[in-house]
């Protein structure tokens, strides 16, 4: 048996790839990677700079991993739909084999290669804990509510043990006779490596899970939503791109720590917007609730410009736009927080953001970001209600008491005193001076009146929900 094993992006791993293990327990394997222009044509790659950097360090340290077990990596240029049923002709394979994809486009990719292929391609699951759409509410349907979700996960779920990488690999057939192309750098797509993205690679990943086991596990639900602590696991980017398998973090959390269910939820909260997508493959297009289509969103450039470079003038919103382009990761709650402001402050499609963020994401992932940037807005599935608009100077104040995370990210802002830092127009002439900020000049003033922000939107949301 000779079998074709396509790494995808999603799975850039050795231990616990269930294709792999099972393709090297029955015969020939040749790994292979396509460089689809989808991906990796350089426009599109200049629009998910942090991503792509990576998934290219994945790539390589896969590369090395299956050269030092005795095989390698066969990288092939071309659209997936045509190049992997031509490889597997010219290689005379008997099949190939990958993991699923939830996302609408992957599924249409898949079924398009299906149709060429019928059984000689094969997928397995492993991108979530359960397969995406096994769970169900009572009348049969998709679940739309965590809570019930996340009850029936626990219930279901019996994880299995993840996979040892094989330790030696059979080596690429002689007669594989393609051209050997290297993995790409990120300069041979037209980018510049930017330093501050965490290093991709499996041995990055498992330095993080560990590193967080040991320290941070533990004090999770305490300080997961804090601004200003390394609080979370930071392991976004390894789960989107499967440098960990979701199932080897799942074991190693619960093994751990029997004070993981906080972070296990979180883990939840990834399977439901997976199984989500996976039910309501429209959501990429629109609204989870069909009361918010034709919503009333204003094309604002100006104050998008202003929500995009971090000069709205509300430092923790301001903090987090920084945050985003300088290092392609944002927290958690900054993440609310300023999608919140986006759509409910500046009246900005909530679409606007999507794109954004998965531009700048190292993590972007389209199942995760489509559902906070829809919970955020209050149209998503298990939204917040669209009546609860955060307030930005609070956040801060809760989330961020001292401010050092908007000190870190909104220098201009460093040397305020704490209890002005979410809300400098408060401070006194004589604590602006001070501090070295003149309001209108090294800071913005706010781009809009908080509670005159938060009355507009509440008005036109309940005039529209009202009418549709
Ligand atoms: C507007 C918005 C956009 C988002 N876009 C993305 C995205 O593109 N990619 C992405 O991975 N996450 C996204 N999230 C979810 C969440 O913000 C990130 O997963 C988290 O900040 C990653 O940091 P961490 O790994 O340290 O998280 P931890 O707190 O350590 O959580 C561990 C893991 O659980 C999962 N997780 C955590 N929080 C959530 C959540 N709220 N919903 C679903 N899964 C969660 C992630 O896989 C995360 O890596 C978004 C949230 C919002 C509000």
């Amino acid at each position: 048996m000779r079998t074709i094993v396509w790494f995808r992006g999603k799975d850039l791993r050795l231990r616990d790839h269930v294709p792999l293990a099972e393709a090297v327990a029955i015969g020939d394997v040749i790994p292979l990677f396509v460089l689809d222009p989808f991906f990796f044509a350089p426009a599109r790659a200049r629009d998910a700079p942090h991503r792509m950097q990576f998934l290219l360090d994945g790539l390589q340290e896969l590369a090395a991993g299956l050269e030092r077990r005795g095989s390698r990596l066969v990288l092939a240029r071309g659209k997936s739909v045509v190049v992997v049923p031509r490889l597997l002709r010219r290689f005379r394979a008997d099949k190939v084999v990958a993991h699923r994809w939830v996302e609408p486009f992957g599924r249409e990719r898949d079924r398009r290669i299906a149709e060429q292929l019928g059984s000689r391609f094969q997928l397995y699951e492993g991108e979530t804990l359960l397969p995406p759409g096994s769970l169900r509410t009572g009348s049969n349907r998709p679940y739309a509510v965590w809570t019930p979700f996340a009850k029936a996960f626990r219930a279901a779920a019996t994880i299995d043990r993840p996979r040892a990488a094989p330790r030696r690999l059979p080596p690429i057939p002689p007669d594989i006779d393609i051209p050997r192309i290297e993995v790409p750098r990120c300069e041979d797509l037209g980018l510049v490596r930017n330093p501050r993205v965490l290093q991709g690679g499996e041995r990055a990943a498992r330095q993080r899970l560990s590193r967080f086991l040991r320290d941070n596990l533990v004090h999770y639900p305490d300080s997961r939503d804090r601004l200003d602590l390394a609080g979370t696991s930071r392991l976004s980017a390894d789960i989107k791109f499967g440098t960990l398998s979701i199932r080897s973090i799942w074991s190693a959390v619960t093994a751990v720590s029997p004070t993981a269910s906080r972070f296990v939820d979180e883990l939840i909260w990834r399977e439901f917007s997976y199984s989500t997508l996976w039910d309501r493959p429209g959501l990429l297009r629109e609204p989870f609730n069909p009361k918010f289509t034709g919503f009333p969103w204003i094309d604002d450039e100006a104050r998008w410009a202003r929500w995009t470079s971090g000069r709205t003038g509300y430092p923790v919103v301001d903090a987090a736009a920084r945050q985003l382009t300088s290092e392609g990761f944002v927290h958690n709650r900054a993440r609310m927080i300023s999608a919140s402001f986006l759509a409910k402050h500046l009246l900005i499609a909530y679409r606007w953001g999507e794109e954004h963020y998965m531009k700048y994401l190292a993590d972007g992932d389209w199942a995760q970001n489509n559902a906070g940037w829809q919970w955020s807005a209050g149209c998503g599935c298990d939204a917040q209600p669209y009546f609860r608009v955060f307030n930005p100077i609070l956040q801060g104040r809760k989330f961020d008491p001292q401010g050092a995370y908007v000190r870190r990210w909104v220098p201009e802002l460093a040397k305020l005193p704490p209890r002005y830092i979410h809300s400098p127009w408060e401070a006194s002439t004589l604590a602006l001076k001070e501090a070295g900020v003149v309001l209108g000049q090294n800071y913005p003033q706010p781009v809009v009146d908080h509670p005159a922000a938060r009355g507009r939107f509440l008005a036109l949301a309940s005039r529209h929900l009202k009418s549709n």
